[in-house]
Formats: structure tokens, C-alpha cells, sequence
């Protein structure tokens, strides 16, 4: 298979290949980019392939474009630019052996083969060769294309020496699976099952970014589901784990607490890209199991969920060494979601909405969003009823700003001005002016500026003057 009508339009692709050319040295197009390009997925970052010395390769090619900056990273044979909108990496073929105790490969030189066999799966382990008599063709030592038309993620070698090798690869087979909206092979579910406990050796920073690529995937509950499956939840994220096998009541929310919290996550998502509202759906019921209490007559309660859960947050950001300026965001969202639907009834007071105001701020859409999303029944009556709830919700937030507004609301020429302007005393007649420019701008006669007051008021101040003196 050739791909040459696909890779020629790319920028710095003849470069490469004349330098390789030049050069002696054997170059390939290699990895996710190959895997991205046969899916027609758009993406910015290419990675190459260099059978030698990658280092120098890249500063040749950087010369030959009138790039200066070069960033290199000599322990790992990688080098890379950025070239347009792409950011451009070469990396020199290795050879990976492990050691079962270190976290850390043993690395050295390698052929293309030895680089390609040590690549996580069969989809990521494709290459085009950009070398003067095979240029773009597909090497594909793997049967990787096939397994593309598929949709089925494969480990190259045997999962269970893939996954001992780097158990990181239990997580990212997870995360391609959710990106992709790929199946992922029974035998990698397999040894992911037996596996798991590996992950207890990987970097939490890893461990962490695989997960927050399944949050932000399309459907993000494909990859939650078979991290579920396999256990490697247990692992990565105890907590949600355990909202498996919780009961609920069944009226408003699906009855099983984690597969109610997948379809809020998805919800969720078909909103929005944002990280962070989606990893608040997450976490949003993750006290439940703690609260849990059977009330005669009324079933499953959960008293106090969202307050435990938001400060359950706290350590749950330490642990997983997320970003920790999220976390209020995050605390808040978790804390206030059951806040809205209280307010839903007839008789709410303005306060209990205004302080609803205050204590969602900027964030309050968003805690909007999370409680429409909240919402799991499969009933569609009550679906609707429940969303209008939202809605005179609010409805009543903006009654309530609006007449906050009003309330705040003051001339642009204040008191003072006025007296000095007409040359008065403090009076009942300072007031007057001072409601008629007001009224003036609320009626939209003037708009709403000091100049546009001023002039009015120098306008109208005679006629109130010498109302004055009749
Ligand atoms: P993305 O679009 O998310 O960047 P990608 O396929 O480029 O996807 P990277 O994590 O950037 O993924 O890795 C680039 C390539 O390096 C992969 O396609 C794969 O061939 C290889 N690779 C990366 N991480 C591993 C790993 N832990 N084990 C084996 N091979 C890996
Ligand atoms: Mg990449």
C-alpha cells in the first residue's frame, strides 16, 4: 500500500526524505501519525523514525529550513522543532529491554525492528517509509491496518509481556479504545485483568494523563466502563470503583450509583469539552457509598453526600497530582449540585436564590449543565419535568439579578454634581433630578453614560429650578 498522495502535501516531507537521501541514513513517518492518517483524523504533531544518529539528523533538517530552535533530549535519543502549525519530532530507533523491578527500560540503538516490535499496539506500530525507492509505502509488520478497519485495539507481541513491560499500556489501550471508539481485544482485557496491580509501579503524572484522556474522549464512558471491567479502576481510582454495586432510589436517577455516574459523565460531554466539568460529573455522587442510609417509607438516602464529596476533593486532587487551581472549581460544583433542584418549588425566597448567585459566581452555567446532565431516568415525563425545574430555576436567578440591577442602579451624575450644577442645598429637589435622570436612562430617552446624564441634566434643570421658585 502507498500513501504518497497523502503524505506529499505535508510540509517539510521532501526535506526529510532528500536529507535522508543525502545522508545515507533510513527515516520513516512512524506511530500515531501513520495510525491518524489512515483514519483521516487531523492532527499537528509527526513523529519520525531515524535509523542512526536522530540528533544530527534533525539539526540537518532544521538548517535546511532556516529553523533555529531545536529542542533536544540527548538520554532519549529524540529531538524535535516546531515547523508551521506542526510540531515535529525524530527519534532514533531503539531497542527496549526490562528489568521487572525498575519502572525503567534498559535502552539502547536499535533497528527498525526493534523499535517497531516495542510500540504498544498493532494500530500504533505502522510506518511509511519516506526513502528514496519505497517512499510512502506502508510497512506494517504487524497487521495494524487491518486491525484499523476492525476498530480493535492489539498488542503487537503478547499482552501479558506488553503490559509487564510498561503496565502503562493497560491504561492506553483503554484511552485509544475511548478516543477512538475502538473494541479492545478479549486478550488484552485478559491480561489487563491479571495485570493491574503492575500499574501500582507507574508514575502517577502517567497514570493521570491516560485518565484524563479518557475524561476528554468523545464518550468517556467507553473508557471508564473498561477500566471498570478490567479493575484497574481499583487501582487508578478507588473511589469510583466502589460506587459500583451502591443502590439507589430509582424515581430520578438510574439505581446503580456508578452507572448512574457514566451517563452523567457522558451527558455531561455532549455539552461540553471542558476537563474539569466532566471530572466533576465524576466525582459529583462520590460519597454516596459513605452516606448511604436506609430511611423506613422513603428508601436510600444519602444525607450530607455533596458536602463529603466536595471535601473528599481535596485529597482525591494530591493523590492524582491534578492541577490544584481546579480544585474550588471543582469542590463547588460537587458541593452545590443538588442546590438548584431545592430551589425549584413555588415558594423560594430571593435570598435563598441570591445566595445561590453568590456561591456559584462565574461557575453558575456550569453547575447548571452538571445538574441537567444529573438527571439519568429513564422516564421521558420525567425527564422534562425535572429539566423545566431547571429552567424556573433559572428563570428566577434572572428576575432576581434584574431586580438587583435596578436596586444598584444610580445616576451617573451623582448628588453632589447636581447641587453644585444648579447651585441647591441638599434637598428633596436633588432627588427629584437625580430620579428623572434615572428614569430618563431606564426609558432609554438617554443612554446609559456620564456625558449623555450630564447633558440631560443641564437640559432639564431649569424646568426643575424654576418649578422650584413657583
Ligand atoms: P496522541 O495522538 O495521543 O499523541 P500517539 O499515538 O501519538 O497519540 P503518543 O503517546 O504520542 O501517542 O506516542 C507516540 C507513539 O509512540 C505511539 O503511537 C506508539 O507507537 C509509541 N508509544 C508511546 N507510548 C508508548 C508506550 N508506553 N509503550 C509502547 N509504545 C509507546
Ligand atoms: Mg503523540
Amino acid at each position: 500500500m502507498n500513501f504518497l498522495n497523502e503524505i506529499k502535501h505535508i510540509p517539510v516531507i521532501t526535506v526529510i526524505s532528500e536529507t535522508a537521501k543525502e545522508s545515507n541514513t533510513e527515516v520513516y513517518m512512524v506511530g500515531g501519525v501513520v495510525r491518524d492518517l489512515i483514519l483521516k483524523r487531523q492532527r499537528s504533531d509527526l513523529d519520525f523514525l531515524v535509523i542512526g544518529d536522530s540528533l544530527s539528523f534533525t539539526e540537518k533538517v532544521a538548517t535546511k529550513i532556516g529553523i533555529q530552535k531545536v529542542t533536544k533530549y540527548r538520554n532519549f535519543g529524540t529531538a524535535h522543532f516546531k515547523f508551521q502549525d506542526y510540531d515535529i519530532e525524530f527519534v532514533g530507533a531503539r531497542k527496549e529491554s526490562y528489568n521487572r523491578n525498575s519502572r525503567k527500560p534498559i535502552v539502547e540503538d536499535g533497528t527498525f525492528e526493534d523499535d517497531i516490535r516495542r510500540r504498544d499496539f498493532t494500530i500504533n506500530a505502522m510506518a511509511i517509509s519516506l526513502n528514496q525507492n519505497t517512499f510512502g509505502e506502508l510497512i506494517d509488520k504487524f497487521n495494524g491496518y487491518q486491525d484499523l478497519q476492525n476498530k480493535i485495539i492489539k498488542t503487537p507481541l503478547d499482552p501479558f509481556q506488553t503490559f509487564d513491560d510498561d503496565p502503562l499500556r493497560i491504561l492506553r489501550a483503554f484511552r485509544f479504545a475511548a478516543q477512538l471508539e475502538f473494541q479492545v481485544d478479549e486478550s488484552i482485557m485478559k491480561a489487563a485483568k491479571e495485570m493491574k496491580e503492575r500499574l501500582r509501579i507507574v508514575s502517577q503524572e502517567r497514570i493521570t494523563d491516560e485518565f484524563l484522556k479518557i475524561l476528554t474522549s468523545p464518550k468517556p464512558s467507553v473508557g471508564l466502563k473498561l477500566l471498570f471491567d478490567s479493575e484497574a479502576l481499583q487501582i487508578i481510582f478507588t473511589e469510583i470503583q466502589n460506587l459500583a454495586g451502591v443502590d439507589q432510589r430509582q424515581d430520578y436517577h438510574h439505581k446503580d450509583v456508578f452507572l448512574h455516574t457514566l451517563s452523567v459523565v457522558d451527558n455531561v460531554s455532549k455539552e461540553t469539552e471542558n476537563v474539569w466539568l466532566r471530572f466533576a460529573a465524576l466525582v459529583h455522587d462520590v460519597a454516596k457509598p459513605q452516606t448511604k442510609k436506609f430511611v423506613e417509607g422513603i428508601g436510600w438516602t444519602f444525607h450530607g453526600h455533596e458536602e463529603l464529596g466536595a471535601r473528599m476533593m481535596k485529597n482525591i486532587f494530591h493523590r492524582m497530582k491534578l492541577p490544584m487551581h481546579k480544585l474550588e472549581y471543582v469542590e463547588k460544583l460537587v458541593r452545590l449540585h443538588l442546590r438548584p433542584i431545592a430551589l425549584a418549588k413555588e415558594e423560594v425566597t430571593d435570598s435563598a436564590i441570591r445566595r445561590l448567585i453568590v456561591q456559584a459566581g462565574d461557575d453558575l452555567n456550569d453547575l447548571i449543565t452538571l445538574c441537567r446532565a444529573d438527571i439519568t431516568s429513564k422516564n421521558p415525563q420525567k425527564i422534562e419535568k425535572y429539566l423545566a425545574n431547571y429552567e424556573a430555576v433559572m428563570q428566577k436567578v434572572l428576575e432576581v439579578q434584574e431586580k438587583d440591577k435596578l436596586r444598584e442602579f444610580q445616576s451617573p451624575v451623582r448628588g453632589e454634581e447636581i447641587m453644585k450644577i444648579c447651585n441647591i442645598k441638599p434637598s428633596k429637589k436633588v432627588g427629584e433630578i437625580k430620579k428623572a435622570i434615572e428614569d430618563a436612562i431606564l426609558d432609554g430617552v438617554i443612554e446609559n453614560s456620564y456625558e449623555a446624564a450630564l447633558a440631560y441634566l443641564l437640559k432639564i434643570k431649569d424646568d426643575f429650578l424654576s418649578e422650584n421658585k413657583s
